[in-house]
Formats: structure tokens, C-alpha cells, sequence
């Protein structure tokens, strides 16, 4: 659910991080039902939707309400900023009237998020999917850019809703942007990516997961 604290703007959850129990703006079936819109809008779709969207990604936002609006007669502009303030993942963003996903995009974009600096970057596989990658590279079938993990434990971690027994394969992010593959920064967890061609790639021993795994708990 969203919900507005009068300090400290929108949140999610019963209670903002203030202990505000704020007044209820969305409940849980409708958050989630304008999430999946605005993500189809911004990320899958928007030409189906009837909106325009640039090459870095961008859409109108008072038209992305009058489509929310169109869809959800109780939905509108305001609670996609409300939506979109209050996401924790920060998938989205807002600048100057305008609205776009920071990741995730299905449809072809050009994002100009900052250069990645980290020298290391981690993806999370299954087996088999790691065999494969080790061999092709890791590149996505469905998006516009690959998303790696900042840390191997975050990498796992992803992959642990889709396999068992996730692998960590690690990127030498380093070389491959010398080479000329970019990469961009969305987050503290998220690195987006072009395709990964497999010499920059290793699998991390699970040891190594788990021993940084045992520092952070110190
Ligand atoms: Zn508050």
C-alpha cells in the first residue's frame, strides 16, 4: 500500500520510518495494479499505451495520468508520483515533468545513467544457465540491457527466486569497459549492462560467497 506521512511524503508500508501511521493514499490491490501498468507503460509498451517516449526512455507524465486514468478511473498523475516516490528500488524516475524507468526496459533505449566504476560486477545463474553464459556471455534474450549484481551475496540472492542452487558468476567489469562494453550505474545494487562477452567472465567459488558473506556479519 502507499501512504503519505505529512513530514516526510509518501511510503510504503503501515508505518513511515518517522512511526507516522500517515493516511492511506493506495491499498495493497491497487498499488499493485498501477505498478504493473506504469512498469508496462515504461518499460514494455508505452506505444500501445498511445505515449510518446524518447531515446533515453523518457515519457510526458501528466499524459502517462491521463493513461493511468484511462485504465484505473481512480488513478491518476498524482499517485504515479506517489508510486514512483515511494519505491524503494527507485525503478523509476522523475525529472521536469517527464518520467521514465531507470532499468528494466524491454523496449529499445539508449539509458545515460553514470559510467559503472566498480571493477567487479556479479550475476546470479543456475547451473546450467552459468555453463551456458561461461560459454556465450550473458546477454538477455527479452532486454534491452543485462542487470549484474554490485556485491556476489546481492547476485545470489536474485537468483535464489528462480533456481535452487543459484551460481555467482563474476565480471571483470574493468576490462570489459575498456573494451568498450557499457555499463551504467542505477543503484546501489543494480549495474545495467550490454551484453557481457564470456572472456570477461568467471564463476566465484560458493567459499567466496560465503566468506563475504561471514565479514559482513563481524
Ligand atoms: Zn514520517
Amino acid at each position: 500500500m502507499i501512504k503519505r506521512c505529512p513530514q516526510h511524503g509518501f511510503f510504503r508500508g503501515e508505518h513511515c520510518e518517522c512511526g507516522s501511521a500517515g493516511q492511506l493514499l493506495l491499498d495493497e490491490t491497487k498499488t499493485e495494479q498501477l505498478g504493473r501498468l506504469v512498469a508496462g507503460s515504461l518499460r514494455h509498451f508505452p506505444g500501445d499505451l498511445g505515449l510518446d517516449m524518447d531515446s533515453r526512455g523518457w515519457v510526458d507524465l501528466t499524459k502517462l495520468g491521463q493513461v493511468v486514468t484511462s485504465r484505473h478511473r481512480w488513478a491518476g498523475k498524482e499517485l504515479v508520483i506517489a508510486l514512483v516516490q515511494s519505491d524503494s528500488k527507485q525503478r523509476y524516475e522523475i525529472a521536469d515533468d517527464r518520467v521514465r524507468a531507470r532499468y528494466g526496459h524491454s523496449v529499445d533505449v539508449e539509458l545515460d545513467h553514470p559510467e559503472n566504476k566498480r571493477p567487479l560486477l556479479y550475476y546470479g545463474a543456475s547451473e546450467e544457465e552459468a555453463d551456458r553464459i561461461l560459454e556465450i556471455g550473458i546477454k538477455s534474450a527479452s532486454q534491452r540491457y543485462v542487470h549484474l549484481s554490485t556485491t556476489p551475496e546481492k547476485a545470489w540472492h536474485v537468483a535464489t527466486f528462480r533456481t535452487g542452487n543459484p551460481r555467482v558468476i563474476q565480471a571483470d567489469a574493468a576490462a570489459a569497459q575498456e573494451a568498450g562494453v557499457k555499463m551504467m550505474t542505477v543503484n546501489d545494487d543494480i549495474v545495467i549492462s550490454e551484453t557481457i562477452p564470456s572472456r570477461f567472465l568467471c564463476i566465484l567459488a560458493a567459499k567466496d560467497i560465503a566468506k563475504q558473506e561471514s565479514h559482513k556479519n563481524i
